[in-house]
């Protein structure tokens, strides 16, 4: 504390930045000093860009010092890379800023899924959709797809795609254009629930969008879409959604892809006065009205700490969504109130006011004051729409890391695998883990908290580490870990762990029971030697 203000840095200028730094001022006041961090002077509002190849909606941008300005918070440039967590400094590309509250709220980088198709990663993107829509109009595509891709979890803008695109082929002359819409998802929009996967079905089967759900596709390749086991689609062209990964900072655990894990009040896993929110954080659902929720949370629990006598906010997902359509408007709504019931509704009215398509208690009011409109940019969109709301429950959550089943096989990983792995403690310090990694002449070892599973480290790790100047008495397991790691449960086919570890470059795999606890580790060689060689090594998506 600095007299009676806290400072807090977020880490970011998208979305959840916004939201947090918002919700401290309204609830902490002159009690905290905010100061934005971001690499690029511009906040983004990106889910308008799929109307945008089709003339329907656009990108809009604002200057990022003008709108922390107004949200009653500083703003520096730059790109956060590093946390020593014990001194509460942040590093920068350019210099280190010390907080008292650290918030991480830097997105997430998104990548190409399927290669050979059109990855539509936002307003980057939107020339190259338009580009498809022109050779669909000249009649130089008579099959094109639009593809969901497995771990991709925000799917929204994929069935956008594919409407828009139906209701101009519609207008055209290009009717006999042939539409695909090809998803790992059970139904689509599968995470919306019933109402809102009825209405899609209908939605999709008026513009004639044919439909393969349960469908992991690899690749685009030769005119051929590559389905796996499930062999191969004939296409002209293929739009996917990419697969998200996280940026790496040092000092923070973050998981395989990069995510970092949170607890339900937004705070880092295992690290103290550092939180985190939005598409950066492990929470499978990267949305914008989820990142502002915790957003929320964590300033909640901020303005808590800085002396605030405000109820502690827990992060309780809600889904609302608008789905762009082409069509006429319609509004979904579905609650699963976990134990309480479901209902699942439609109507003709908006769900929420605003009816923003990124829904943040402080930012959509915000941005539509800002714009100097009473609601959003977005919300005067020609275009029809679909609303939905839904409150997610655990089982939700988990259905949505949405996976390739196990492939068959005569071996599992109890047959080969070390029941007696290098297991340290969160707190033990770097310099203890080395010296039992030397002991025991091994490279990684078992993160684990009460018997379960919350990390490894490696000795890589140890070296980034070290590169970062942390004193090996100093630095700590929980800081350095790969959090919430890859693993695979008892009676897991051998071929299947070879996957999973050679899809990721990875060597070790942990082996855990149902509670999470580790048992075991398996090891690439150990598959290579019993003859589990990867058949596979693209489009796993985990
Ligand atoms: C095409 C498309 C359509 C979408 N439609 C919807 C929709 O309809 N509804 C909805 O709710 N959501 C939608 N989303 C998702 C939504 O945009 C994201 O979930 C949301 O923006 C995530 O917010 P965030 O703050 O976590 O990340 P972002 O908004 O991506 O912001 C990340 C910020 O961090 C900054 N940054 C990056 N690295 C660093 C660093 N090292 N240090 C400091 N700052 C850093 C970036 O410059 C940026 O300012 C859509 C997304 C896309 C791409």
């Amino acid at each position: 504390m600095r007299g009676d203000t806290t400072k807090v840095l977020i880490a970011g200028g998208g979305v959840a930045a916004l939201e947090a730094a918002l919700a401290l001022r309204a609830l902490a006041g002159e009690l905290v000093e905010v100061e934005l961090l971001a690499p690029e002077p511009q906040f983004w509002y990106r889910p308008m860009s799929v109307a945008e190849p089709f003339g329907l909606g656009e990108t809009q941008h604002f200057d990022l010092g003008q709108l922390a300005a107004a949200a009653g918070a500083s703003f520096t440039p730059g790109a956060l890379t590093a946390v020593d967590v014990s001194g509460k400094r942040a590093r920068t590309t350019a210099e280190t800023i010390e907080y008292e509250a650290l918030v991480i709220a830097v997105g997430a980088e998104p990548r190409s899924a399927v290669p050979g198709a059109l990855t539509f990663r936002g307003p980057a993107d939107t020339q190259r959709v338009e580009e498809v829509l022109t050779r669909v109009g000249r009649g130089d595509i008579e099959r094109l797809a639009f593809v969901v891709p497995a771990g991709a979890v925000w799917t929204l803008p994929a069935y956008e795609l594919a409407l828009m695109t139906a209701a101009r082929v519609a207008q055209g002359p290009a009717r006999h254009v042939e539409l695909l819409f090809f998803t790992p998802e059970r139904e689509p929009l599968a995470m919306f629930g019933p109402a809102a996967g009825e209405a899609i079905e209908s939605l999709l089967r008026d513009a004639v969008v044919e439909v393969r759900t349960g469908t992991y596709v690899d690749a685009f390749v030769d005119g051929e879409l590559l389905l796996g086991a499930d062999g191969s689609v004939p296409v002209d062209a293929a739009i996917a959604l990419p697969h998200l990964t996280g940026r790496r900072i040092h000092g923070i655990p973050q998981t395989v892809q990069g995510f970092i894990p949170v607890d339900s009040r937004a705070v880092v896993v295992g690290l103290r006065d550092v939180y985190a929110a939005g598409d950066i954080t492990s929470f499978p659902v990267k949305q914008g009205g989820i990142a502002a929720q915790q957003a929320e949370v964590a300033a909640t629990s901020i303005a808590i700490s800085a002396g605030v006598d405000v109820e502690p906010h827990l992060f309780r997902p809600v889904l609302r969504g608008v789905l762009l359509t082409g069509s006429a408007p319609r509004y979904l709504r579905r609650e699963i109130t976990g134990g309480f019931g479901e209902t699942s509704v439609a109507d003709t009215e908006p769900l929420w006011w605003p009816p923003a398509k990124i829904v943040g208690r402080y930012l959509s009011p915000f941005l539509g004051s800002f714009a100097g409109v009473e609601v959003p940019p977005e919300a005067a969109a020609p275009t029809g729409s679909v609303d939905v709301e839904v409150k997610l429950d655990e089982e939700d959550v988990s259905g949505l890391t949405t996976r390739r089943p196990p492939l068959p096989g005569e071996q599992t990983v109890d047959d080969v695998m070390h029941a007696d792995p290098l297991v340290v403690a969160p707190e033990d310090t770097l310099g203890e883990v080395a010296e039992r990694l030397r002991e025991r002449d091994a490279g990684s070892a078992l993160v684990c908290d009460y018997g379960r599973l919350i990390g490894i480290l490696t000795s890589r790790d140890l070296l980034r580490a070290y590169a970062e100047r942390v004193h090996p008495s100093e630095g700590r397991a929980r800081e350095w870990m790969t959090a919430e790691p890859l693993s695979v449960p008892l009676g897991t086919s051998l071929e299947e762990a070879a996957l999973v570890m050679s899809g990721h470059g990875f060597h070790h795999l942990p082996v855990v029971d149902d509670d999470g606890r580790a048992l075991g580790v398996v090891g690439l060689r150990d598959t290579v030697r019993a003859g589990a060689l990867p058949r596979l090594h693209i489009g796993l998506g985990l």
